[in-house]
């Protein structure tokens, strides 16, 4: 498997209805449209790392109503053979859009959450090999997934989104990267001042390759000491939804392929340009032929 990310993550149904304003408590309201269509985390960066020419296998769980969202993916270059299904109701986000383009959303986790410790292990143990075991936190056994990969020496990246009080918690430095945006760094490390930010990852993570996204302002890596510094991709912004998942798939597929980490942060941006260019998550990743 070598060569290859292991992304244990999330699948999620979206379904999104355009309603004039939210519904209020008591209220039935008639959406104005709908639509449905595959996200989560782990799946978009699958996905995005899958788009960028990288090998991907996916490790998640979804409703056996939902096989579609497989296909969608193995559709998309990802190995999906270490997507079970289950006989609960896939992960799935209740979207309201309102006519101010607001929106609210009721996020269950569901198969996401139904991962079994023994499948896990043996999982992991046989895919030793893999590059790198890519984890978000949509799933549930994150803390056991990166406690068993430290012990078969797996180098482990970690997208702490969406960020709970618990990822502080983790053996955090262990890790081979961390990817984070502005909020869930200034949740580790309790500021949110970027020269403060920078300085605080630095003196913590002496090791770890940390990524901190700062959406149009761009992306600074913190390795070993060196701070280096990447602009974002001047590009007029229709929907930022996925930016992050884009740039972390790019970034992670580009490292493995043993382009520089400068190289890797580059390329990510480019694609995350792309992506914020156009409406939509998954849907809005560009393939790398785009990017040239
Ligand atoms: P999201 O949760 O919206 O998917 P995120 O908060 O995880 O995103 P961001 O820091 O917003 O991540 O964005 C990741 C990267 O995407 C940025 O470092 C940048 O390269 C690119 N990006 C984001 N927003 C823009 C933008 N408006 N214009 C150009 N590039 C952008």
């Amino acid at each position: 498997m070598s060569g290859r990310i292991l992304n244990i993550g999330s699948i999620n149904i979206d379904y999104v209805y355009r309603v004039p304003h939210f519904v209020q408590p008591g209220e039935t309201l008639a959406s104005q449209s709908f639509a449905s269509g595959l996200g989560g985390k782990g799946a978009n960066q699958s996905v995005a790392i899958a788009s960028a020419g990288g090998q991907v296998t996916h490790l998640g769980k979804v409703g056996s109503a939902d096989t579609w969202a497989i296909e969608q993916l193995s559709q998309a270059g990802v190995d999906t053979s270490l997507i079970e299904t289950t006989t609960g109701a896939s992960g799935h986000a209740i979207i309201q859009v309102d006519d101010q383009g607001e929106n609210a959303i009721v996020l269950h986790a569901g198969a996401n959450h139904e991962l079994g410790l023994t499948r896990l292990r043996a999982a992991l143990t046989a895919n030793r090999d893999a590059k790198l075991l890519l984890m978000q936190n949509e799933c549930n056994l994150l803390a056991e997934s990166l406690q068993l990969a430290i012990e078969l020496g797996l180098p482990c990246a970690l997208n702490p989104a969406p960020m709970t009080r618990d990822i502080n918690q983790l053996p955090l430095e262990s890790l081979d990267t961390l990817i984070v945006n502005r909020g869930e760094a200034a949740a580790l490390v309790g500021t949110d001042q970027t020269d403060k930010l920078v300085g605080e990852l630095k003196s913590r993570f002496t090791q770890t390759r940390v990524v901190l996204t700062l959406g149009g302002a761009g992306s600074i890596l913190i390795h070993k000491q060196q701070v280096y510094e990447c602009p974002a991709v001047a590009t007029e912004a229709v929907d930022t939804t996925g930016a992050g998942d884009t740039f972390v798939g790019y970034f992670l597929a580009g490292v493995v392929a043993g382009m520089s980490d400068q190289d890797s942060l580059h390329r990510a941006s480019r694609a995350a340009a792309i992506a914020v260019s156009r409406p939509g998550a998954i849907n809005a990743i560009p393939t790398l032929t785009e990017l040239n």
